[in-house]
């Protein structure tokens, strides 16, 4: 049987061709989900939503836009009566230096990672709550973990650190109402946030110096978002799940 029938997903960031977000859609509609994917660009995420199938929606939504994000929790619960799921998965990031970050792109990635993060599930938690029912996971990285050091500077790993402190609060703040709230830390996951940014020695550096002896694919992530949305994660909230080869064993 299939592990998300008849539950309705809201992914962000996931009209990447090659990304995390897009991955976990597929992944999930073959669990019987019926999935709605946000991105920047509404007619990249229509045309994704299609190509999964027709009972699939996408619609344009830049998490850091408030009201976009409440205008797309609207739009889902007119067209899907429900919100099982949310998965705040969009991001980017800069590889820069702490001495090089201006303000503007301390704001941009910040806004993107940190405050999507709130936007989006401020705009869905309310349904959740209508229900008493609702998963929430979120996307941090293994560069709230360790400080960076991978791809992502260090504005980057303070938005992703803000996540996980975010996220648990959000878990004990609606635990009562049986809305869950997990977060993954993927480590080096092959897609086009990083393509052109690292070479293929420095990929078989960082492969050769993990447990697993290689980097991670789209797919292996979303098998960790698989698991928090589904009901086998059911007594799993505020939880951090390491997605990185061993990595970062602690
Ligand atoms: P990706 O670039 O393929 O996907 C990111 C998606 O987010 C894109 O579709 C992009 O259009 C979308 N997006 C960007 N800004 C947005 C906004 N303001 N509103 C809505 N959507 C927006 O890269 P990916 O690797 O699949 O990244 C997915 C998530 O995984 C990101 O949060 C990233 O930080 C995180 N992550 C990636 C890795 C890795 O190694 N690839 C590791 C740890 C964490």
């Amino acid at each position: 049987s299939s592990l998300l029938q008849d539950k309705v997903a809201m992914i962000s960031g996931a009209a990447s061709a090659r990304g995390i977000g897009l991955a976990t859609a597929h992944l999930f509609a073959s669990q019987g989900a019926k999935v709605i994917i946000l991105d920047l660009d509404e007619k990249a995420a229509a045309e994704a939503a299609a190509a999964i199938g027709p009972e699939h929606r996408g619609y344009g939504c830049n998490v850091t836009d408030k009201d976009a994000c409440a205008k797309a929790a609207e739009r889902a619960v007119e067209e899907f009566g429900r919100i099982d799921i949310l998965v705040n998965n969009a991001g980017i990031t800069q590889p820069v230096k702490t001495l090089e970050i201006d303000p503007a792109s301390w704001d941009r990635i910040l806004d993107v990672n940190l405050r999507g993060v709130l936007y989006l599930s401020q705009a869905v938690i309310p349904q959740m709550q209508k229900q008493q029912s609702g998963s929430i996971a979120c996307m941090s990285s293994v560069s709230a973990q360790r400080g960076g050091g991978i791809l992502g500077g260090p504005h980057y790993s303070a938005a992703k650190a803000g996540v996980l402190g975010l996220a648990k609060a959000m878990a004990r703040e609606f635990g009562p109402d049986n809305i869950r709230v997990n977060c993954v830390t993927p480590g080096l996951i092959q897609t086009d946030i990083s393509a052109g940014k690292l070479s293929d020695e420095q990929k078989g550096d960082i492969a050769a110096s993990i447990p697993l002896n290689r980097l991670g694919n789209a797919n292996e992530v979303a098998g960790a978002y698989l698991f928090l949305a589904s009901d086998l994660s059911s007594y799993i909230t505020g939880a951090v799940i390491d997605v990185n080869g061993g990595m970062l064993i602690h």
